[in-house]
């Protein structure tokens, strides 16, 4: 059984190429350099959901295969939800991880502790032949005062998970992060689904 997962973001593909694996033994999971190029849609829908469902059936109609994608980001309390649907591109083009957590440090410089209160989220779509469906995953935590750590990528090196106090996602181990991350719940809810659609 094989699956495409639409995703041009190396680390992020990396992650979910590995939690699919874990729990989803028995599929093959192909990325955008397996297949021919084809137009990638514009992510432009103002929710995770449909720009997930966007990619997704983006990925179907071009391969023909089942196709997965994820459409995820951070949303920080005293930002109202922002920089959500628009983190990866939050301090303009072009898209540059160490800008958007520049930006996002200088907005909450004089946000004290205990509004710093922030969560990622994620949305995986999958789209086969017959029919689609999404899942939804939420880490809470907080946005810290100063870059920490060298892995993960994106806001990572800014945010400290409630399940792990004291470092930063980009501290912890691949095996921590997936544990708790949006991106592994919604992931480790949706592989079985997907192995039963194609089952
Ligand atoms: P997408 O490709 O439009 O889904 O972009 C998601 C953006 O949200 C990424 O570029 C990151 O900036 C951020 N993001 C999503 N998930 C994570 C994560 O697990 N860690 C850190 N940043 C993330």
């Amino acid at each position: 059984m094989k699956v495409f997962l639409a995703s041009r973001n190396a680390k992020k593909l990396a992650e979910m190429e590995r939690i699919m694996r874990e729990h989803a033994p028995a599929i093959e999971v192909v990325g955008l350099d397996d297949v021919p190029a084809y137009d990638e849609p514009v992510e432009d829908q103002p929710t995770f959901e449909g720009n997930a469902l966007l990619k997704a059936r983006a990925g179907l109609a071009a391969t023909g295969l089942p196709s997965l994608a994820d459409d995820s980001g951070i949303c920080v309390d005293a930002l109202n939800g922002m920089p959500g649907v628009l983190s990866a591109r939050w301090s303009g083009p072009p898209k540059s991880d160490e800008r958007n957590n520049e930006l996002l440090l200088a907005q909450l410089s004089d946000v004290p502790d205990e509004r710093r209160g922030a969560h990622f989220t994620c949305a995986v779509a999958f789209c086969h032949p017959g029919g689609e469906l999404v899942v939804h995953g939420r880490m809470d935590g907080r946005v810290l005062h100063g870059v920490r750590g060298t892995g993960g990528f994106g806001y990572d090196v800014l945010f400290e998970a409630d399940d792990h106090p004291g470092r930063s996602t980009a501290e912890l181990t691949r095996e921590d992060k997936d544990a708790i991350s949006h991106r592994g719940r919604a992931l480790r809810e949706i592989a079985p689904l997907v192995a039963d659609a194609l089952g």
